[in-house]
């Protein structure tokens, strides 16, 4: 990806993940990269990636081949700067989409872009995008719906999304189902920014209480989100986050002996 007014990465600030490269931008960066994206021809995926989805990307081939094929690729929790602290990366920030969703519609209000958003439970969409119009006055959401339909009525979801004119399409669907979805959809997908935002429709809606602010601060969002929903998520962290650290490891001493080897 290539962020204008932005010098070409030099290898230190280059972090790749388990052969995903990931762009090692500002949340700034990101910003103006969509809303530049949303206003030309063409289609731009962006996804966001943390330690659970890396782990995914090892194990399921079909999710890996979406990942790539994104055009942006953000770093997402404290896995991914321990990821790059390991390989000697500065991490310029982390990217994740509860931090960007204030920012973005921000900057979507005050250019008026036609924003969709699908997924989540039933009523969930539109609960967040009643509270987020009370923050944002001028926030054009041009239709939501939920993320549970069936297969044999993706063609009547696509339909009203390129119908309802949106330019940035917000899809909550969950990994790897969404970044799937987004990949064998996107051609016929009218909106030209499409990004795959996981669980930030329950965030936002409050259908799930996003962890206390310092909790964040210290890296320990995971704890909360296990404290949250533990049947669902002890998988992914209590095991998810030992593999991904083994993981880690193996890859940078992998990484090291190469580099011993051709110095
Ligand atoms: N979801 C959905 N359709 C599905 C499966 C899940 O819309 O078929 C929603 C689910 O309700 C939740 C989100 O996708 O709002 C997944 O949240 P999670 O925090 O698990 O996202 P992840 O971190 O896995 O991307």
């Amino acid at each position: 990806m290539v962020i204008e007014g932005v010098a070409e990465q030099s290898n230190l600030n280059r972090l790749s993940v388990f052969g995903i490269d990931i762009d090692n931008i500002t949340m700034q960066q990101a910003i103006n990269w969509i809303i530049n994206r949303s206003k030309r021809e063409g289609k731009s995926v962006v996804s966001f990636v943390n330690a659970h989805n890396l782990n995914q990307v090892v194990t399921k081939s079909e999710y890996r081949r979406s990942i790539l094929r994104s055009d942006l690729i953000l770093p997402d929790g404290s896995g991914v700067k321990i990821a790059s602290v390991m390989n000697g990366v500065d991490l310029k920030e982390n990217v994740n989409g509860t931090d960007m969703l204030p920012l973005l519609c921000d900057a979507i209000s005050s250019e008026a872009i036609p924003v969709y958003l699908l997924g989540a439970k039933q009523g969930v969409a539109e609960a967040m995008a009643r509270k987020l119009k009370i923050q944002y006055k001028n926030l054009n959401i041009v239709g939501c719906e939920h993320g549970y339909f069936p297969k044999q009525e993706t063609g009547d979801v696509i339909a009203r999304i390129n119908r309802s004119g949106a330019k940035i399409l917000l899809v909550a669907m969950g990994t790897p189902h969404q970044e799937i979805w987004i990949d064998r959809f996107k051609l016929i997908l009218q909106p030209t920014v499409i990004i795959g935002v996981g669980g930030l429709f329950d965030f936002y809606s409050g259908r799930i209480p996003r962890a206390p602010i310092w909790f964040r601060d210290w890296g320990c969002e995971w704890v909360w989100r296990l404290l949250q929903e533990p049947e669902r998520m002890w998988r992914r962290y209590l095991l998810g986050n030992p593999l991904f650290l083994f993981r880690i490891f193996l890859m940078t001493l992998k990484r090291g002996s190469r580099n011993v080897k051709y110095n």
